[in-house]
């Protein structure tokens, strides 16, 4: 088989980068696993935020927020992302947390906004007005519709004409003569672009095509879903900004997540007992509920570049392979924006004017500046 652009990972990394290149190249997407999103993809929060980040993910998710409020006609039957609003708090003794959030966050974010305490409880009423000694409030942050987003990338790609192959796993490529030779499930498939989009596996396959890594590190993150036994559907997503643990409804279940960050090789990542434990324990401490019994637990691996901000470029050592890596706890967020300006790379097309607005060059996006010496981006 022959293709233009040969993508490996069908998450929502190489699905959004698909849809925006099928129209133009002829694209091959191969996942290993028998469907698309059962790793990352489909184990997130589905938060959408301007405020969480800052420097280069900010401005990705900037530049893709037009594509949640207005997607292309026929792209999904429901909206993309809702507005939820999000309370981020800060408990005694880490009000310089907030303090430094504000200063770096609110100049971007004009309607970021500090709430009091008794306001944060008529919100949430089962927060302990006790904790929040400093509480913000952004209306902005949403909830994305994740199965929408990923389906109607995967969906947009095949109807353009693009081939999507699960169940096959990409075990190596050699580059002859400007054009790669990737053994792929029990066949060959040679294309001269190959995008490497295999989240937690970047590195892996990176080295199965000989290319050099850039010490991408899988991080595992647990979550769990209990039953609270009271209506808390609209429940915004409700932030610790000390320690990364937050909450939020999702339908009539509560999801937590003690905002764990460990470093992980790339797996079907499974909850461990002690985080678990740890997210039960600070939920109760934080609320008047008490979690009886769980509904579901999981966890997944969130991948960071050494600067903690996404890759989208053409490696420095071999021009025809393509890392769309590094996104982090954003990949979902990030995945319109980072989509198309992958697409607009690969196909060597005219650089949007708003996304240099944005402070988004090709230079800053790339590898190069995680080379040993090179700077991190602002
Ligand atoms: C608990 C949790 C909460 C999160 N919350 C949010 C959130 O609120 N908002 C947000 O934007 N993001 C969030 N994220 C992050 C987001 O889920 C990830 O950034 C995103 O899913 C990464 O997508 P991906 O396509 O790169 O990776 P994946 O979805 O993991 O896809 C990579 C795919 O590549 C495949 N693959 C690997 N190696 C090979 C091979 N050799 N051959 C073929 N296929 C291969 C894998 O099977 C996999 O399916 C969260 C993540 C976690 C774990």
């Amino acid at each position: 088989m022959r293709a233009d652009v040969l993508i490996i990972g069908g998450g929502i990394a190489g699905a959004s980068a698909g849809y925006f290149l099928a129209a133009h190249r002829k694209v091959v997407l191969v996942e290993r696993e028998d469907g698309f999103g059962y790793h990352s993809t489909g184990r997130s929060a589905a938060e959408w935020t301007a405020v969480h980040y800052l420097g280069l993910m900010r401005s990705v998710v900037v530049f893709g927020k037009p594509f949640f409020d207005a997607p292309p006609a026929g792209f999904a039957s429901v909206p993309l992302c809702r507005a939820r609003g999000n309370i981020m708090f800060a408990p005694p003794g880490e009000e310089q947390v907030a303090e430094e959030f504000l200063r770096h966050a609110g100049p971007l974010n004009p309607r970021l906004r500090e709430i009091s305490a008794a306001r944060a409880v008529e919100i949430v009423p089962f927060l302990r007005p006790e904790v929040l000694a400093r509480a913000l409030y952004d209306p902005d942050n949403g909830e994305i519709d994740v199965d929408a987003l990923h389906q109607g990338f995967l969906r947009g790609m095949r109807g353009a004409g693009a081939t999507t192959l699960s169940g096959v796993e990409f075990h190596g490529a050699e580059r002859r003569a400007g054009v790669w030779h990737a053994r792929v499930g029990s066949e060959v498939i040679e294309a001269p672009l190959l995008v490497n989009a295999a989240g937690a596996w970047a590195e892996t396959v990176a080295a199965r095509a000989g290319v050099a890594g850039l010490g991408l590190e899988p991080r595992r993150r647990t979550a769990l879903t209990f039953d609270p036994g009271i209506d808390v559907r609209g429940v915004p997503p409700v932030d610790d900004m000390s320690t990364g643990f937050y909450f939020k409804s999702n339908a009539t279940t509560l999801m937590v997540s003690p905002g764990d960050a460990t470093p992980s090789p790339p797996c079907d990542a499974q909850p461990e007992e002690i985080d678990v434990a740890i997210a039960v324990d600070t939920f109760e401490r934080y609320t008047t509920l008490e979690v009886r019994r769980l509904a579901s637990r999981w966890a997944g691996l969130r991948t960071f570049a050494r600067d903690e901000q996404p890759v989208a470029g053409f490696a420095a050592d071999e021009p025809g392979f393509f890392w769309l890596a590094g996104q982090g706890g954003g990949g979902i967020m990030s995945s319109p924006a980072l989509g198309e300006l992958a697409a607009t790379l690969l196909r060597g097309a005219p650089w949007p004017a708003r996304a240099t607005e944005l402070g988004l060059e090709p230079a800053v996006l790339g590898p190069a500046r995680l080379a040993a010496g090179a700077g991190a981006p602002a």
